[in-house]
């Protein structure tokens, strides 16, 4: 039974498909979920794979059948379209170019990639950067009413973040808008944690509203397409980015009601990026929101949901015939390798993260 929302607004996770692209189809049906986010290949890797994975088809139809759409591509973390290092800058629009055919091949509606970091270059620099990249890569892509469209995610701030406020999304926009794209083809993301980190106060309904009523005067609430429904760690304003289980961190039940039930995001599809999704708690965070969202109060977590250790599990699709995926970079919590954008300051935040997206 899918995961029933106020007004049928859908919710899924993001969710592994590592260990197969049938089982990743077949888990989101059994938790209940409306929609999906993935890798399409190795988030912490340049190299992209040559063939469409085995179990594409298969994938693909399983998802009609369980009624899962929209599906989400979530872009390579290297990627860092605001920098300005040329090389670093070219690979990136690369990777997001074969992220976009990724995505027809998978009939993805969504790409989801973060803003990026412009290293130092001030934002309108970085503003500029992420239009050049943006319009590069549509020119590289097809059009059309379901083409997939760039989903620009929300930054904490953190290492020279771009699109911490409504209004430096708007800068972005803008410079994409002035270069002739066809704007129908950008939306953005807020990610609630990253929300939090760049200083939203998500549990002040007034704080939810103001942010929604700039972002529709500034670009339009209908290209507000995707809300990453994590808790976090960490503090309010910190510019730090650690997610923490629904309902459990800082925001809390409260600050994530508002987002889920906000009359002016029903057209927004919501996706979990919490912690331990291989352990099961997909299931238990994707009924926390239910939970949420019908007014229950949330059960507690036991103590070892805050232990989990950064997934180790293979995340993106097997390869189609060459290669095997490689495994995730690091199996240490406390690294943070692949979760920045790579090219951003080395200075690391004291707070580590045991989430990357
Ligand atoms: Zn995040
Ligand atoms: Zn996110």
């Amino acid at each position: 039974m899918a995961a029933m929302l106020p007004d049928g607004r859908r919710l899924g996770a993001h969710l592994p498909l590592g260990n197969g692209m049938v089982k990743a189809a077949e888990r989101a049906h059994a938790i209940g979920a409306s929609a999906l986010q993935v890798f399409a290949d190795n988030p912490t890797a340049w190299r992209r794979r040559n063939d469409p994975p085995r179990e594409l088809v298969d994938f693909r139809s399983r998802l009609a059948e369980y009624d899962i759409s929209p599906l989400a591509i979530h872009a390579a973390y290297l990627i860092n379209l605001a920098g300005p290092e040329k090389d670093f800058f070219e690979r990136s629009v690369s990777v997001l170019t074969a992220e976009m055919s990724a995505a027809e091949a998978y009939g993805a509606g969504f790409v989801n990639v973060h803003a990026g970091s412009h290293r130092g270059a001030g934002i309108p620099a970085g503003a500029e950067r992420i239009a050049e990249a943006v319009a590069r890569t549509l020119a590289e892509s097809r059009g059309g009413p379901d083409a997939p469209r760039i989903v620009l995610e929300n930054s904490a701030g953190g290492g020279f973040g771009m699109g911490t406020t409504a209004e430096e999304l708007a800068i972005i926009f803008d410079a994409i808008g002035a270069r002739g794209v066809d704007v129908d083809r950008v939306a953005f993301c807020f990610d609630a944690a990253h929300l939090w980190g760049a200083g939203y106060d998500l549990r002040r309904p007034g704080v939810v509203d103001g942010l929604l009523s700039t972002f529709d005067r500034l670009i339009g609430l209908d290209r507000l397409v995707m809300i990453h429904l994590n808790d976090t760690k960490s503090e309010l304003g910190s510019r730090t980015d650690r997610h923490e289980h629904v309902g459990a961190g800082q925001i809390g039940p409260g600050g994530l009601r508002t987002l889920l039930c906000h009359p002016r995001l029903a057209r927004a599809v919501y996706i979990l990026e919490t912690p331990g999704m291989e352990a099961g708690y997909d299931a238990i965070n994707l009924r926390r929101a239910i939970d949420i969202a019908v007014g229950r109060p949330l059960p507690e977590l036991p103590p070892e949901a805050f232990l989990l250790r950064r997934e180790r599990g293979r995340i993106a699709p097997p390869s189609g015939t060459d290669r095997a995926t490689r495994p995730s970079r690091s199996p240490r919590r406390t690294s943070a390798a692949g979760r920045k954008p790579a090219g951003a300051p080395s200075k690391r935040s004291k707070a580590s993260s045991s989430r990357r997206v």
